[in-house]
């Protein structure tokens, strides 16, 4: 037992668990952070995700968090809005209404000031163009799409720059290599510490208040067989290695009680030939929704366009997944090429003249069946003006399943075909929080000293809102670290 006694514990160090740390600090904290990774491998998932999602009003909301914005670029700028009850809203409607409704306005609620927060603790943030399009001369962004901003360098730039100024702050520790192993409990049932494990053994750390922000459990197998089912045993994972679910368990075996849905993921279509492990955001494959998604037995399974792609990318995942082999092929004609990602001319591909030659070129089960499928798709496209940049409704009509915007057919070669498979990216289900971020058991009574932030949390049932999970992190891990300082004195 060490005899330092830390105001605030925070385990991990995500995007979460820092947001939840300087907030720790700004309100006069000590604070530990505890980082089971090497130096070299901090941050989490967060190291590999663009930006968030945040609700904003118009340019002014923008240019408050970017201060640096020229007037020129400003006017380039057609930024659109995204209030806090379509954030809300978008939530709720996919979940399918069992999100808590408390906590889905405070996350939509706090987004962009919490935002401002960071901007104000020294945060740099920088336009997004990615998914913007370009009009009568000027950046066209539909939020719903893509945010008009993402903090500079992406998520592993925000980890960096929360890192920087966590290292420059009096009264702030980060250990690495140290893992939270258990959670210390004093005579009155409220948590008093940690203990960990680190490269010396094992040791118990004191604390008067800890703040658990350690991810979800999706790089664990065991707890993937446990909680989502046995079939998830193989899948590959996007993220941190390090995001192993202990988190969730400590506070378990205190009896905290679970929210979001405990058997889903978010899950989205890797390239098949990425790694198995920490793939990183290089192998995401997200354009499907300009194209047509078939199973090894040449048959379309899905919607690819049900909904703006950040409302359906966290769920494809799990349809390939359970198709025969757990693989699929996305297919595009020369069409729609210019407007795949940068990560497609990077990923393996095949690239064909004709269909029949694509056919051929797929390690597919039944060639013939893929040939029908597209020259049925062909027939079943209507007529009317294909937008990416809006829900354009440009459909099928008299197929199942249908293509409800953006089709086009699949006619003008060359034709482009990338397998893929699922890559689970965070699990659904998580600790239940009350506003305040304390951990709630499940009588529904707070667990005294125990505060929780991030994808420890379960938030959402289903399906995920592109964005929403660096927004929870930092919305929560700034109420956790405010709470957990002011309350480690009662
Ligand atoms: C490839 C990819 C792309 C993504 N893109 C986006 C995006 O563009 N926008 C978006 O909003 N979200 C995105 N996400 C989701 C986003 O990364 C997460 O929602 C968010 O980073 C969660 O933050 P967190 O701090 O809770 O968890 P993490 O960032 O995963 O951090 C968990 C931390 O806890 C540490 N840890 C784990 N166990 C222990 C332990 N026992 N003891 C001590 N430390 C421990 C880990 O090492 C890590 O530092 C993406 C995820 C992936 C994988």
């Amino acid at each position: 037992m060490e005899t330092n006694v830390y105001d605030v514990i925070v385990v991990g160090a995500g995007n979460a668990a820092l947001s939840a740390a300087l907030s720790a600090s700004e309100a006069g904290a000590s604070v530990l952070i505890l980082e089971k990774a090497p130096k070299s491998a901090r941050g989490g998932n967060g190291r590999v995700t663009h930006g968030g999602r945040y609700a904003y009003g118009d340019i002014k909301g923008v240019r408050a968090l970017i201060p640096d914005l020229t007037d020129e670029e400003a006017e380039r700028l057609e930024v659109g809005r995204y209030s806090v009850d379509d954030y809300y809203g978008d939530l709720m409607r996919i979940s399918q209404g069992r999100a808590d409704p408390e906590m889905t306005m405070i996350l939509a609620q706090e987004s962009c000031p919490s935002m401002k927060w960071l901007v104000d603790m020294g945060v740099k943030l920088e336009v997004n163009y990615r998914g913007s399009l370009e009009k009568d001369g000027k950046r066209h962004f539909n939020p719903r799409v893509a945010m008009p901003w993402s903090p500079m360098g992406g998520g592993g730039g925000l980890n960096n720059q929360l890192f920087r100024i966590i290292e420059g702050r009096p009264g702030m520790e980060v250990r690495y290599e140290t893992k939270a192993v258990k959670l210390l409990v004093d005579g009155t049932g409220c948590v008093c510490g940690v203990g960990v494990k680190d490269t010396t053994g094992f040791h118990d750390l004191q604390a008067r208040a800890v703040v658990l922000a350690s991810g979800g459990f999706q790089a664990s197998l065991e707890m993937r067989v446990k909680y989502l089912g046995p079939e998830w045993d193989m899948v590959k994972v996007r993220g941190s290695r390090y995001d192993t679910g202990e988190g969730l368990e400590m506070a378990l075996d205190l009896g905290a009680a679970v929210s979001g849905q405990l058997g889903g993921c978010h899950a989205n279509q890797v390239f098949l030939s990425g790694p198995d492990v920490e793939m990183g955001d290089e192998a995401y494959a997200h354009d499907y929704h300009l194209g047509i998604l078939v199973n090894v037995l040449g048959k379309r399974f899905v919607d690819e366009a049900a909904d703006y792609r950040r409302h359906t990318y966290a769920r494809l995942g799990r349809e390939v997944f359970a198709q025969p082999r757990g693989i699929a092929f996305q297919i595009f004609d020369a069409k729609v090429t210019h407007l795949l990602d940068d990560r497609y001319q990077k990923a393996r591909g095949v690239t064909a003249r004709s269909l029949e030659e694509l056919a051929d070129e797929l390690d597919i089960d039944d060639k013939s069946s893929l040939l029908a499928t597209i020259q049925e798709f062909n027939s079943a496209v209507q007529e009317g003006e294909f937008n990416p940049g809006i829900l354009d409704g440009k459909r099928t009509e008299g197929i199942e399943p249908a293509k409800s915007n953006w089709a086009l057919r699949i006619d003008t070669p060359p034709f482009l075909c990338y397998p893929v498979t699922c890559g689970i990216t965070f699990s659904l289900g998580g600790l239940k929080i009350d506003r305040n971020a304390r951990v709630l058991d499940t009588e529904g009574k707070i667990i005294g000293g125990l505060y929780a932030t991030g994808d420890i949390l379960g938030t959402f049932y289903y399906n995920y809102a592109g964005g929403s999970g660096i927004a929870r992190g930092v919305v929560f891990g700034r109420i956790a670290g405010r709470t957990a300082a002011a309350e480690r004195n009662r």
